[in-house]
């Protein structure tokens, strides 16, 4: 069922998501060659807790998963696409890395999701233009979410703009609605026609997240029962906003 927010959720979801870009700004800003993702999860979980808010991820056990996800981020790192567990031992950035930080938080009863990648230290001209390709491709993304349209204006936005960057799509992952669960309806395609799908609705809060891979759309699940990666080892890119439909443009609730 998709769900329209109250004004009274909307105006939460404007506080929340406030909070969250800076969270992610933060967490990113500490992101250096040498620092392992648990360290990264922790600073995250610190940061949200201290604002008396609520870890949205952690816990979570979405349909058909096993256990419950055991982090508050999704740190994902080169091929892997997304949802990513950070962990102490075995995930140390190293320099030229890229890294997804995904992060979702419950404030007021209202949760946020957003998304950004960034380099660890410097990164080569092809890491570059993929993180640059997925942000323009979640701006396309934006830009196409106006009430009175489709959820497939969001994807064909999407789907046109990677056309012609030289990357690829992430095969069968795709946005969603948000705002009163991690995960509501509508399914939020990266690709589709316009005209297609469910009427965008004034008050419908979705999560738009593009993710890019250097070389083939294909992907993989690992055993952990989480972590996508790209099937072909090649880097991937993820950029994610949580977004309020109107009449006109979306109200980007985590852009700060
Ligand atoms: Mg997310
Ligand atoms: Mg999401």
């Amino acid at each position: 069922m998709i769900t329209i927010k109250s004004k009274e959720e909307i105006d939460f979801l404007r506080k929340g998501g406030k909070r969250l870009g800076a969270i992610l700004k933060m967490v990113a800003e500490r992101v250096s060659p040498g620092i392992s993702t648990r360290a990264l999860d922790e600073f995250a979980h610190s940061l949200i807790t201290k604002n008396s808010d609520i870890p949205s991820f952690l816990n979570y056990q979405p349909h058909g998963a096993d256990r419950p996800y055991p982090a508050t981020t999704c740190l994902s790192i080169n091929e892997e696409i997304i949802h990513g567990i950070p962990n102490e031992d075995e995930k140390i950035l190293k320099e030229g890395d890229i890294v997804g930080i995904d992060i979702g938080l419950i404030h007021e009863g209202v949760f946020l999701d957003s998304a950004i990648t960034v380099g660890v230290g410097e990164i080569d001209e092809s890491a570059k233009k993929l993180i640059r390709a997925t942000r323009e491709a979640l701006e396309a993304g934006i830009k196409a979410a106006r009430g009175g349209g489709n959820v497939g204006d969001i994807g064909h936005a999407i789907e046109t703009l990677v056309k012609g960057s030289g990357f690829s799509l992430a095969d069968g992952l795709s946005g969603h609605g948000v705002g009163r669960a991690v995960h509501e309806d509508p399914y939020v395609p990266n690709m589709g026609r316009k005209g297609e799908g469910p009427l965008l609705k004034p008050g419908m809060v979705l999560a738009i997240e593009p993710m890019l891979n250097e070389g083939t759309s294909k992907i993989k699940l690992l055993k952990d029962g989480y972590t996508y990666v790209t099937a072909d080892g090649t880097r991937s890119a993820h950029f994610e906003h949580t977004v309020v439909i109107t009449e006109g443009a979306p109200i980007v609730v985590t852009r700060i």
